[in-house]
């Protein structure tokens, strides 16, 4: 299993939340654990974000970042993971003082950590620059992606309400992202349209977060093609945030059959309910997917990755190896 598109804070396990409510003595609320999880009749995805409030009030210390990093790296190891990119915005975790370097250095702290305890699995951070902060704080956090480029962060992100603050704003921290040569993943074409995963293009995206709202008109396709670019679609959290009616709405189908590349993420473990097993199962229901077609929704991730090409072929002869185990979970249950 490989997930490309998976955020720290929206990731947290029900122990998580039970050991550092009672060590910072802060109250996870009266519906606990309900409150966690996104509810059924979530209308937006400003909604949707919302349920972000309270794993962030945990996330405020140096010695809670890294334990929360290590902690879910750890389990993504127990649930058969071979590879995957865990991002989180460290201009969130600056309430308690903490310094953005400090945040950055905890996060490969814990992500070390963890990696200590799974053999042979890995991980890498995406540093995400928000779409409602200013341009000073997204600049540092690019600064932090390019400092700590050799040490566990393979790219920057742009995440947040899409709708509210358009990618064209942050072309001059996108042209800094690109000065430095770091991998770019953008947020887009989830809550608006074709237009924004152009402008993510535009500012340096090869890989875009969701995508799903992407205009599979000669010309779109010809430019995703022309730079490459790879989909990270996360279904389950595209209905929750009403970005897309139901499942049969995905448009994976549609991408395969114009050979655009798209990998099957979790987006949120926790806020969604989700991982990328039980996301791969969906779309294997959904879509009626074949073994091949499995197979190569994998091999897309790892090709798409942000790694080296020599962790790449390691990656494919693991991928190889682990498969037809893979697959007999994938579908077997229901
Ligand atoms: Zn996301």
């Amino acid at each position: 299993m490989i997930d490309l598109h998976l955020h720290l804070d929206g990731s947290l396990s029900i122990e998580d939340f039970k050991y550092l409510s009672k060590k910072d003595g802060i109250s996870l609320g009266e519906d606990f654990p309900k409150n966690i999880y996104v509810s059924k009749d979530c209308k937006s995805l400003e909604e949707y974000l919302e349920r972000f409030d309270l794993p962030l009030k945990f996330m405020q210390s140096k010695e809670n970042i890294e334990y929360l990093t290590a902690s879910l790296v750890k389990r993504l190891y127990k649930l058969g993971y071979i590879y995957a990119e865990i991002r989180y915005a460290p201009l969130l975790h600056l309430n308690k003082g903490l310094t953005m370097d400090e945040v950055v250095k905890a996060s490969i702290d814990g992500l070390n950590k963890g990696l200590k305890e799974c053999p042979g699995f890995d991980v890498n951070l995406i540093l995400c620059c928000m779409r409602h902060a200013d341009e000073k704080l997204n600049m540092e956090t690019v600064e932090m992606a390019n400092k700590y480029r050799n040490q566990k962060v393979c790219a920057v992100d742009l995440a947040g309400a899409e709708a509210l603050h358009p990618s064209s704003y942050y072309s001059r921290v996108f042209s800094k992202a690109k000065e430095y040569g770091l991998n770019i993943t953008i947020h887009a074409g989830e809550a608006t349209g074709s237009d924004e995963i152009m402008m993510a293009i535009d500012n340096g995206a090869i890989r875009i977060g969701h995508g799903v709202h992407l205009s599979l008109d000669k010309d779109s396709i010809k430019k995703v093609k022309d730079h490459n670019v790879c989909f990270e679609f996360c279904p389950t959290s595209n209905l929750q945030t009403k970005s897309l009616k139901d499942y049969n709405h995905v448009p994976l189908r549609d991408f395969m059959n114009n050979q655009i590349p798209v990998c099957i993420n979790a987006d949120n473990m926790t806020v969604s309910d989700v991982s990328a097993i039980s996301e791969m199962k969906q779309m294997i229901k959904t879509f009626s997917l074949t073994k091949e077609e499995v197979f190569r929704l994998y091999m897309n991730a790892i090709e798409h990755a942000f790694i080296e090409n020599s962790e790449k072929s390691l990656l494919k002869k693991k991928l190889e190896s682990v498969f037809e185990k893979y697959w007999s979970n994938l579908s077997n249950e229901e």
